[in-house]
């Protein structure tokens, strides 16, 4: 991001921290008093609350959403040659981790409404060498989970689940990451539930995955400096643990918010701007809320001159990165990602954005158009 110092930020994570300052501090000083940094009993707590919350049996943390997504896929057993489907239009992380053992991304277009994959377009990119489908629930809205369950079902395909962006949003009743063989979230500070740092956890029902994660994660042993596999140094830390202990009591709420923000925006910009919009039967989380428009460098610009920042989440779709040109894509082969990148554009976003200044960015951008 320019270096530029906006009125209204994309994201404002100080008055969270002042609302939970006391109980934060509390918790990191009895850490460092304890002594136990690494795999103690914040961690454990955690992966309960966590895997309960989801209605899971097992949840692992470890240290990114990137590593949740890499030891997600290792675990299942993705190998050289594997082909994974997913989203071009989504962060870079997936689609990395696809290819750390040697697994290739293909990727298949989006649906216009909810930037997320879609699913009518899966069966056609479906090969011999298909071994997963990678939904990713960007921006917060769920992935069409029935479709691609029943897609992957009838062609024997683990369902992973990239939820970075979606921590608790629901699908039919069900949390995003419960659907899945695995759930993959990420606690980067900016994310809905965020850390103080990197962290990231995989949820699953799965026992083989979780105690193969489990061993992973901590350079495939169990302890005692035996080692059963080649793994990682790849564990969520219990400063990291703690304040997402006592951030997870205030998701739900922090969330809600973000709806609310969420439908302010769309009463006040409807018709002059596409708007997001939950699809029936889901709960949006609203990690970001994108609008839609091909006047976007305008809005963009207009924003900047009155202090208001935005961001282009994404500018480039990932068959067209240059990281990805060996995989043979070309301009034209996937044009609802391509499209939603030249149009797409993302307000400030968080629960504690106050609704005054959700009708000032509204007015500015009505005004512009
Ligand atoms: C943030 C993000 C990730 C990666 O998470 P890290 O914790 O930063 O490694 C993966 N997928 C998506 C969609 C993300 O937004």
């Amino acid at each position: 991001m320019p270096n530029i110092k906006f009125k209204i930020p994309m994201l404002d994570l100080k008055e969270q921290y002042y609302s939970l300052k006391e109980e934060i501090e509390k918790s990191l000083h009895e850490i460092s008093e304890s002594g136990l940094f690494i795999l103690g009993p914040n961690v454990e707590a955690f992966e309960k609350d966590i895997a309960s919350y989801h209605g899971v049996r097992y949840a692992a943390g470890v240290a990114s959403g990137t590593d949740a997504l890499n030891l997600a896929l290792r675990a299942i057993g993705l190998k050289k040659g594997d082909e994974v489907i997913t989203t071009p239009f989504t962060f870079i992380a997936a689609a990395e981790a696809i290819t750390y053992d040697g697994g290739v991304p293909v990727f298949v277009d989006i649906e216009k409404d909810t930037f997320n994959i879609d699913p009518v377009k899966i069966e056609e990119k479906i090969t011999p060498r298909t071994k997963v489908i990678l939904p990713v629930h960007l921006f917060g809205q769920p992935a069409d989970m029935d479709a691609i369950t029943d897609i992957a079902k009838r062609h024997n395909l683990i369902v992973i689940e990239d939820c970075a962006q979606s921590f608790g949003a629901g699908y039919k009743g069900k949390a995003t990451g419960s659907m899945g063989k695995a759930g993959c979230f990420s606690f980067y500070p900016s994310k809905n539930l965020g850390a103080y740092g990197d962290g990231g956890i995989i949820v699953t029902d799965d026992e083989k995955i979780y105690d193969f994660v489990k061993l992973l994660r901590n350079h495939g042993s169990a302890g005692g400096y035996r080692h059963k596999y080649i793994g990682y140094n790849s564990r969520l830390d219990e400063f990291q643990a703690a304040i997402l202990r006592i951030k997870l009591k205030h998701i739900d709420s922090y969330n809600q918010k973000r709806r609310g923000i969420a439908e302010l925006y769309s009463s006040l910009l409807g018709g002059a701007v596409k708007c997001p919009s939950g699809i029936p039967g889901t709960t949006h989380v609203y990690h970001q809320y994108t609008i839609r428009s091909p006047k976007r460098e305008h809005i963009k610009k207009t924003l900047e001159d009155n202090s208001v920042a935005s961001v282009v989440y994404y500018p480039v779709p990932l068959h067209l990165q240059e990281a990805f040109a060996h995989l043979g894509y070309r301009e034209g082969d996937l044009p609802q990602s391509e499209a939603a990148a030249k149009e797409v554009l993302s307000l400030p976003m968080y629960p504690e954005l106050e609704h005054e200044k959700v009708r000032f960015i509204s007015e500015v951008i009505s005004k512009c158009l």
